[in-house]
């Protein structure tokens, strides 16, 4: 008799953009002369750019021609593009982080899932609320949780409420995690960590022997000099901390596939003897013997990013999302929304009007202006009562569905 992995069956039914397509399949359906704007799903809508294009073709080219043909390709990434983010992610920024202590993947969401096989499923994940449903799927996933209880949360989970209290920036828990997500700039929040946040959670770490599982996808976001890109900016991450790193946002390589996950020498985890273990080869050998590597033609496309030229098209597109971001804030401002998020992140994130739930917000949205956002309940209990707009969308776009909301909460 084949038995199932029954984790899965503690699993809540719906992902939450599954039900946001559903709604508003119907809703298009039913209606179908509306012109529906969609700013929900975190996906980019610029396409790839000409240097990123260019390396990308000639990759392709290689791969038809007996002299450059290129079969399996070191499953770790290949050289030219694990060097390229050592000297210019890291190394530009003072950082000491090697081509070795990079592992290149074809994405963060499977990283940040997969990074729990390698350890063991006593630990007490801290997690917080509300954040990508990424991290607390693949948790209870792995077995490491009891079911789902009345408020959204899983037993055995450490939830660490990101409110307007706290600036939505997590307090140090009270009971002690052995495993902390930590994703900066926020998705859904749209809030960074500055480097005495970073700091104090570090220490953390390293007093309690925890790691920190750093999911910087939006770095490329941080527009603000005092703000860290990675973790590893802070003294002492080396030990306590992995950085997830991803190309989808930063490069509009959602559709193309390319990530990497950063694991320094010196971090340690322990047996249960409390024998100490480096987690790199830990890694490594899960990477190897699971995963084949990303193909060379996207590698190629990847490393083009870090070209002068490439560095310069990224940036355009960024700040024209971030553009997007501004001129949501200041619609939404002065339609008497609370508004956070959207300087260093392309997510704005809303406190909707008159305490209404999320979804009722969601369904207002669409039917009497035909909007997409996203609940911030679907992130989470803390998110109830907010709501996540995407700036990854076409300008017309965005400044149609600002005036719509204008219009809507002037009435
Ligand atoms: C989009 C996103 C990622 C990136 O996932 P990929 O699998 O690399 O496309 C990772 N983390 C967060 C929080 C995200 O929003």
């Amino acid at each position: 008799m084949a038995l199932i992995n029954e984790n899965y069956l503690k699993l809540k039914a719906g992902y939450l953009f599954p039900e946001i397509g559903r709604r508003v399949r119907e809703y298009a359906q039913a209606n179908p002369d509306k012109k529906i704007i969609r700013m929900g799903i975190g996906d980019v809508t610029q396409p790839l750019t000409s240097s990123i294009l260019k390396a990308f073709h000639a990759g392709v080219e290689e791969m038809g021609n007996a002299s450059t043909f290129k079969g399996y390709g070191p499953e770790q990434g290949y050289d030219f593009l694990r060097e390229a983010i050592a000297k210019n992610d890291y190394q530009a920024r003072g950082v000491d982080i090697s081509a070795d202590d990079i592992f290149v993947s074809d994405g963060s969401k499977c990283d940040t899932g997969n990074i729990q096989e390698i350890f063991g499923l006593d630990n007490k994940i801290g997690i917080c609320d509300p954040v990508y449903p990424v991290y607390a799927d693949t948790t209870v996933m792995s077995g490491k949780t009891g079911v789902c209880r009345e408020n959204g949360y899983f037993d055995k989970i450490i939830y660490m409420p990101c409110n307007e209290a706290n600036g939505f920036v997590p307090d140090l828990p009270a009971e002690r995690p052995d495993l902390i997500f930590l994703c900066f700039p926020n998705n859904p929040t749209g809030t960074v960590a500055t480097k005495e946040v970073l700091k104090k959670w570090v220490n953390y770490a390293i007093e309690n022997k925890s790691i920190i599982l750093y999911d910087a996808a939006y770095e490329a976001f941080i527009t603000d000099d005092k703000i860290p890109h990675s973790i590893f900016e802070i003294e002492g991450a080396k030990k306590v901390a992995i950085e997830f790193r991803s190309f989808s946002k930063t490069a509009g390589f959602t559709g193309t596939r390319c990530a990497f996950t950063v694991i320094p020498s010196e971090l340690m985890a322990y047996d249960s003897k409390g024998n100490s273990h480096q987690v790199k080869p830990l890694w490594m050998r899960r990477h190897t013997t699971k995963f084949n590597g990303v193909s060379y033609p996207v590698q190629q496309a990847a490393a083009a990013i870090y070209t002068e030229q490439g560095k310069k098209e990224t940036k355009e597109v960024i700040n024209f999302y971030l553009e997007n971001a501004q001129i949501m804030i200041k619609s939404l401002t002065a339609a008497g929304f609370t508004v956070f998020g959207g300087v260093n992140a392309p997510y704005v994130w809303v406190k909707t009007k008159n305490n209404m739930k999320s979804w009722e917000f969601f369904d207002k949205l669409l039917i009497e202006i035909n909007v997409v956002g996203t609940p911030g309940a679907g992130f989470g209990p803390s998110g109830e009562g907010y709501f996540r707009f995407s700036a990854f969308a076409e300008r017309d776009n965005v400044e149609e569905a600002m005036q719509r909301i204008t219009k809507l909460f002037a009435k």
